[in-house]
Order: C-alpha cells, then sequence, then structure tokens
C-alpha cells in the first residue's frame, strides 16, 4: 500500500530528509514550506497523509491541524505532528488539536513508516466510504460529510481489556467522566462482549498473563460485528516490535506506559471520533441505500426495486420450474376519498392499506407501491388457487373494518380490487404475466369493483 504523504516543515533539511525517506518507501511525497501551502494542498485533497511540523514561523503546527480537523473537506486526513518537543504536554495539545499521532525528533524511521503505512490504509478505506455517502446526496438525506464531521469523539462506550485490576482502575477512572467503560480481564470474555454488547473502541493491554494481546486485536478486526470498532493498544516502551506489528495488522493506535492520562483522554478520543465519523458514513449510505428501494408512504418496495427484483424471481421460478404468481391490488374509487377528504386522508388510508396488505402475505412475497393507490405482490413459489386465496383474504381484511382518517376523526369504509395471475407458460415474460393480472384487474373494476378475477392461462 502506498499513498501521497504531504511533508510540511519550514527547514529545507528536514523536508529532504523524511521526502527521501519516504519516497524509498514508494510513498508520493508533496512538501510546503509552511501552514498555508499545506492547507491548500489539503483542500484540494491531494494526500493521504500529512507530517506537520509544530514550530513554523506564521501559523504554527497546531493552528494548522486544528484548521485542518474543524473542516469537513479535510478532517478525515490523517495528521502526524513531527516535533523535537517531547513534553507529555507537548504531545498532548498536538493529540488535542486533533492529530492522529506525534512522533520526535530525530525521528525514529520503522516507528515513522509504521504510522503512515497505517493512517494511509485507514484514509483510504475512508476515502471509499465518503466518496458511497456523498453519492447519496441525490437522496435528499443532507449533507453526509458535514454530518459526520460533527462527530466529536467525547462520549461513547470503551471495553477494557486488562487484567492487572490496579491498572484496569486507573484507565477507567480516568476514562469514565467521558465514557461508558467496561473492564474485563478474560480475554475470551472479551470478544463475546465486544461481539455482544458493541463498543466505540478496545483498548487492550499486551502485557495480559496468559494471553497474546495481539491475537486478541486480530480477532476484533477480523469479526464481522466488531472490524470497524476502534482499537488502541497498550504496552510498555520495550513492546516496541509487538506494537509495531500491532499497526501492521491494523490496529489504529497505541500508548505506553506509564500512561499519561490526558495522553489517554486525547487518543481514546481521536480513536472514538475516527471510528463513529466512519461509522456516521456508513449508516448513510445503508439507509439511502434502502431509501432507494423503498416507498417513502408506505415502506413497500418501490418499482425501482421490482424492476431489479423480477427478472431474478422469474429466472428462479423458471429454472426451478416451480410456481410464480401476480397479484395486482387497486383501491376502488380512491379518487373520490382524496376529493371528499382531502389528500392528507388519501395518504392515511394507503399508510393503513398497506399494513393491512402485509398482514396477509408471507415474508417472502415482494410488496411493491407499482403507483398512486396500485400495489403488485410477487409470490414465488405459489400456485395459482393459493394467490386466489391469498387475494381474497386480502379483499376481505380490507373491507373488514372501516380505515380512520383526520387522525381518527373520521372512519371511512375502503374497498380493493384484485386481478391474479400465474406463472403458467415459460415463454412469458414478466411483463406479459404482469398484463394478464392487469387484465384480470381491470375485468375485476367492470364487474362492481370489491372483488378477485383470475386471470385465464
Ligand atoms: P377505481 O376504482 O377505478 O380504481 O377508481 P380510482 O378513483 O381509485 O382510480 P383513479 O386511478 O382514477 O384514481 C386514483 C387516484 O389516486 C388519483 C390520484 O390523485 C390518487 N393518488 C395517487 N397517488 C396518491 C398518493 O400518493 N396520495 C394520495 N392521497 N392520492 C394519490
Ligand atoms: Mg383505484
Ligand atoms: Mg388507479
Amino acid at each position: 500500500m502506498t499513498g501521497r504523504v504531504l511533508v510540511v516543515d519550514d527547514l529545507f533539511p528536514n523536508l529532504r530528509l523524511l521526502e527521501a525517506r519516504l519516497s524509498a518507501e514508494y510513498y508520493e511525497v508533496l512538501t510546503a514550506t509552511n501552514a498555508l501551502d499545506a492547507l491548500a494542498i489539503c483542500e484540494k485533497g491531494q494526500c493521504d497523509v500529512v507530517l506537520l511540523d509544530v514550530m513554523m514561523p506564521g501559523m504554527d503546527g497546531f493552528q494548522a491541524c486544528s484548521r485542518l480537523k474543524s473542516d469537513p473537506a479535510t478532517t478525515h486526513i490523517p495528521i502526524v505532528m513531527v516535533t523535537a518537543l517531547d513534553q507529555p504536554s507537548d504531545r498532548v495539545r498536538g493529540l488535542d488539536a486533533g492529530a492522529d499521532d506525534f512522533l520526535t525528533k530525530p525521528i525514529d524511521e520503522i516507528a515513522l513508516l509504521a504510522r503512515v503505512r497505517s493512517l494511509a490504509r485507514l484514509k483510504q478505506s475512508v476515502d471509499e466510504l465518503r466518496n458511497r455517502a456523498q453519492m447519496t446526496q441525490s437522496y435528499g438525506l443532507g449533507d453526509p460529510l458535514s454530518a459526520a464531521a460533527a462527530e466529536t469523539g467525547l462520549s461513547g462506550r470503551v471495553l477494557v481489556v486488562e487484567d492487572r485490576a490496579s491498572a484496569a482502575e486507573r484507565i477507567s477512572t480516568t476514562l469514565s467522566a467521558r465514557y461508558e467503560v467496561v473492564v474485563e480481564s478474560n480475554p475470551q470474555q472479551a470478544v463475546f462482549r465486544a461481539v455482544e454488547e458493541g463498543f466505540d473502541l478496545a483498548i487492550v493491554s499486551l502485557g495480559l498473563s496468559n494471553f497474546d494481546g495481539l491475537r486478541l486485536l486480530s480477532q476484533f478486526l477480523s469479526l464481522e460485528r466488531t472490524r470497524h470498532m476502534g482499537t488502541l493498544m497498550i504496552g510498555e516502551p520495550e513492546d516496541r516490535q509487538r506494537l509495531l506489528r500491532g499497526l501492521d495488522i491494523g490496529v489504529q493506535d497505541f500508548l505506553l506506559r506509564p500512561i499519561d492520562r490526558n495522553e489517554l483522554l486525547a487518543r481514546t478520543r481521536t480513536q472514538i471520533r475516527n471510528t463513529r465519523y466512519a461509522e456516521r458514513l456508513r449508516s448513510t449510505v445503508a439507509t439511502s441505500m434502502e431509501a432507494a428501494v423503498l416507498d417513502q408512504l408506505t415502506g413497500l418496495h418501490n418499482r425501482r426495486y421490482f424492476d431489479r427484483q423480477m427478472p431474478k424471481l422469474f429466472d428462479q421460478a423458471r429454472m426451478e420450474a416451480k410456481p410464480m404468481s401476480v397479484l395486482v391490488l387497486d383501491i376502488d374509487r380512491f379518487k373520490s376519498i382524496n376529493d371528499t377528504f382531502g389528500h392528507d386522508a388519501g395518504d392515511e388510508v394507503l399508510k393503513a392499506f398497506a399494513k393491512r396488505v402485509r398482514s396477509c402475505v408471507r415474508g417472502d412475497d415482494v410488496l411493491v407501491r407499482f403507483g398512486g393507490e396500485e400495489v403488485v405482490i410477487v409470490s414465488p413459489e405459489t400456485s395459482d388457487e393459493v394467490a386466489a386465496l391469498v387475494a381474497e383474504r386480502i379483499r376481505q381484511k380490507v373491507e373488514s373494518g372501516p380505515f380512520a382518517v383526520n387522525r381518527g376523526a373520521r372512519q371511512i369504509p375502503v374497498t380493493v380490487s384484485i386481478g391474479v395471475a400465474h406463472l403458467s407458460r415459460y415463454d412469458e415474460t414478466p411483463t406479459d404475466l404482469l398484463k394478464r393480472a392487469d387484465e384480470a384487474l381491470y375485468r375485476a373494476k367492470s364487474d362492481g369493483r370489491n372483488r378477485v378475477i383470475r386471470a385465464a392461462a
């Protein structure tokens, strides 16, 4: 995995040094000698990771970091602060400004590369999510990127896996002012709980007495239910090799003992923010994919879904030589309901109608709002006789009691006419089948409505 790394430093020798090291690893390296140039490059979306010097004339690295992290267009770009300052308070200041990590000069090359590799990977997966979320804007769900960027990382659920009581206690005390913290000393149990209970972040000690913390983390990273959870490892300075290995397998961050409380808080916050940011984008995509195939008013599937699904159901019925039926339902004299009680009342009837219809069919029947007050039901593995029985059940259910409209102020009787057709010839197309059901419906209407008519084979 390569990527584009932006190195920002006001001193040329520093720039050249980092540029050489990163180029040798096949990263594409961009450079800037001041914060404003760096912001411009980031805004244009030209880099995957930023290595940001702290002390620069003009805008310093802390300020530049805050700017980038508070702008929805650049908030997802990982930032590593690079500086000669190495007091815990300096580190925390960078993390508080939103930086993903902090490296001190002289730079440890292996640590640098491990970090850049893991952040570039994170960035590329977030880019993919952002692209998908951005495409959903056409469904009128607002600006998903700004909504996700509002995530602060200041609340959430944290699982701490640590078997030394005093260490667990210290972590828990530090975090519990902001977060819901669960401590689990048994690694096996931790997996169950993570799967069952759902956490934003797992903090795992690499010093567990009888268990390899990295193995636990790799389980978290591979299980479907936990792989999007944030991960943070805690190790001793001499665990260096394992910590780097952890970054390589996808663990997002680490913290060295003795734990600085503020650093723990800052890193927790960053990881939760990143996790939830991605989670929000993912859920936008899921919601919009659902919205794309569901009818907003009734919750039934829409025409788009039908057009995509119908050929598949058809092929399946043919291949397995299974029966299949189609029902076309149309509310009787619906226009007069609108005319008499208003369009909103009409909508209330449609919603309640959809509900009654749904209560009469099986789970694998596909219900589609086909047009205004017309619903099509595709029933796989259903014979003509059974389909006619179902249709009759629906007809009776609709007629069985009046529909409440105007928020319950009025009750109006509603009836439905239904045409039923059955896949009988194997050269028939979905359109042909639907047409025969439609013709049966038309007969139901002309024969006096509130009835079921079966199409001739
Ligand atoms: P028929 O018994 O012959 O089916 O008579 P009908 O009045 O039900 O048939 P027609 O197709 O003439 O009228 C359907 C009406 O449904 C016309 C349209 O304004 C109304 N309609 C379509 N979509 C909606 C909707 O989403 N909400 C409401 N309230 N009305 C709708
Ligand atoms: Mg009608
Ligand atoms: Mg109609």
